[in-house]
């Protein structure tokens, strides 16, 4: 499972960025959200506090993208 942005809803405020205890995301020069899933413990608080619902729970991880 990992937690991905959808670039499409995504409106680069950094609210996530904020909250991320790990200091996994961050804005990229497209000016939206990425997640480094090195960083991310799936701890999910970028998902619950993403004012646009921008951020997705992918179950199958073999889905890039
Ligand atoms: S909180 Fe949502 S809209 Fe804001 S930067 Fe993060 S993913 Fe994008
Ligand atoms: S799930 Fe948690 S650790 Fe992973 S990017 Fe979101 S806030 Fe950071």
């Amino acid at each position: 499972m990992e937690f991905k942005v959808d670039k499409l809803i995504c409106a680069g405020c950094g609210v996530c960025v904020q909250i991320c205890p790990e200091g996994a995301i961050k804005i990229g020069a497209d000016g939206k959200a990425i997640i480094d899933q090195k960083k991310c413990i799936k701890c999910g608080k970028c998902k619950d506090i993403c004012p646009l619902g921008a951020i997705k729970e992918i179950k199958n991880s073999k889905e890039e993208n």
